[in-house]
């Protein structure tokens, strides 16, 4: 059977509200129900934006939820966005604040051990960000989204195409139900069905390295202290959790990474003890670990006829320096603006002017965000003299000159070139 849900023509608030009330005429399809999706749900749901979201997989609801072994770590400013989507009792209760950062260089055998800190008081916060599971962040979202009455969740549910038509898209799903939105919101993640079928090239590499993710015990506090080793073979952060529990990203070619993922526990323990220098104390897992192969994608363009992508369907990047999800943070604010501004003012916001306003918006951050990482991954997962020594002395270089140290704390929180209102903890 073919299931309907459609719009036409009256684009105003409160024509969505109306809509809302009669539980039909979406403004958006949201398709991918990851963490960035259902914030935007969250945010503009809240508003009264009449939104379907689309996902194969049902979350677990936060009842339900234990952290698992992945956490992100949220600048300050991401946590804002979150906060407005009504999740900051949850941020409080699981997150574990990041006070300072430590880089430790021990990659030249014999030469001097580099450890610098850097300390969110320097620059006037308590706290760069914290660290949530993402587990938990997700089932949070999930709950909200659950709640509210203009969001109509298809979950399970999967997106097998689209098409225009005078004023919306038709998206069919795979249990046949067509969906007719005035814009399609592609939030499904690094293999995005949304762009393929948009016809939205990427430029893809594979690092041929992998992160290894798990949450380990200690004997010894940390301080709130978030540290990332730079040695030979590949960089590893250790990331602060409640007590003592810390969450681990050890980026590893793949070869070392399948070798590592076959070790015992036991063995996994000890070799995770010797690259910590005994930092933590008695290192135990608390998860086991998880291998994920790393790459770099950038979407060529962000929106095309009555589309926009956000988040990993629009970048992936490496996890070292933690910015990925903290990028598509600022993707879901910037989209949810550029839409609530389009009804407020009654216009449409699938046309191609409102949607190169978002395009605009979001281009120059994610283009420097996604060149920087790849830069500094290779930089930090480099063994070799010159990249190795230029590392070195580049950190020295910006945690010396106090004016550089502090705009590249600055600047490693959120870019100045896209501050738009919910970053900054205002209503939409
Ligand atoms: C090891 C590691 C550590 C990281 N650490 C950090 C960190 O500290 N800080 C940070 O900011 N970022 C970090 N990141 C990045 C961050 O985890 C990701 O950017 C984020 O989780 C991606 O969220 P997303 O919603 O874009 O994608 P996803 O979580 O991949 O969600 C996509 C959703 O789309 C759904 N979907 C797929 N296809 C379809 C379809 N056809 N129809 C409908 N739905 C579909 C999927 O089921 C999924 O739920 C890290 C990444 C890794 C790998």
């Amino acid at each position: 059977m073919i299931t309907q849900v459609s719009i036409q023509g009256d684009f105003s608030m409160k024509s969505a509200k109306k809509n809302r009330a009669a539980g039909k005429n979406p403004d958006l399809l949201i398709v991918g129900g990851g963490i960035a999706g259902l914030a935007l749900a969250v945010i503009l749901g809240q508003e009264g934006v009449c939104i379907h979201l689309v996902d194969p997989y049902p979350p677990l609801r936060l009842k339900d939820s234990a952290p698992s072994g992945r956490t992100v770590a949220l600048m300050e400013s991401s946590l804002n966005i979150l906060r407005v989507g009504g999740i900051g009792d949850v941020i409080d209760r699981y997150g574990t604040p990041l006070q300072a950062m430590r880089i430790i260089d021990d990659s030249v055998p014999g030469q001097e051990i580099l450890t610098r800190d850097f300390e969110a008081q320097e620059i006037g916060m308590k706290q760069f960000g914290m660290n949530l599971p993402n587990s938990i962040l997700r089932a949070a979202l999930f709950d909200r989204v659950s709640q509210l009455s203009c969001v109509t969740l298809h979950i399970p549910g999967s997106l097998c195409g689209y098409q225009q038509e005078h004023h919306s898209v038709c998206a069919q799903l795979a249990d046949e139900t067509l969906i007719h939105a005035r814009l399609i919101v592609g939030a499904d993640g690094r293999a995005s069905t949304v762009r393929s079928l948009s016809g939205i090239k990427s430029r893809k590499h594979e690092y041929e390295q992998s992160a290894i993710t798990c949450i380990i015990n200690h004997s010894r506090s940390h301080n709130f202290i978030a540290t990332e080793f730079h040695r030979s073979g590949g960089p590893l952060a250790l990331v602060p959790m409640p007590g003592n529990q810390s969450s681990v990203v050890w980026v590893v070619p793949s070869r070392q990474a399948d070798a590592l993922m076959a070790l015992s526990r036991e063995a996994f323990e000890q070799s995770l003890q010797e690259k910590t220098d005994n930092l933590l104390g008695g290192i135990t897992l608390d998860t086991p670990p998880e291998a994920w192969p790393l790459m770099s994608m950038t979407a060529l363009k962000l929106s095309a006829p009555r589309t926009a992508l956000i988040a990993e369907a629009a970048h992936v990047m490496s996890p070292i320096t933690a910015q990925g999800l903290n990028l598509s943070l600022r993707d879901v604010a910037a989209l949810a603006e550029t839409v609530i501004d389009a009804l407020r003012l009654g216009l449409d916001p699938g046309t191609p002017g409102i949607l190169r306003d978002f395009e605009k918006r979001r281009r120059p951050d994610i283009a420097s965000r996604v060149a920087g990482v790849d830069f500094m991954n290779r930089i930090v997962s480099n063994d070799r003299m010159p990249l190795r020594d230029l590392r070195r002395v580049g950190l020295k270089i910006i945690s010396g000159i106090t004016p550089l140290r502090l705009q590249a704390m600055r600047h490693g929180l959120a870019p100045s070139m896209d501050a738009g209102r919910l970053s900054r903890g205002l209503p939409l």
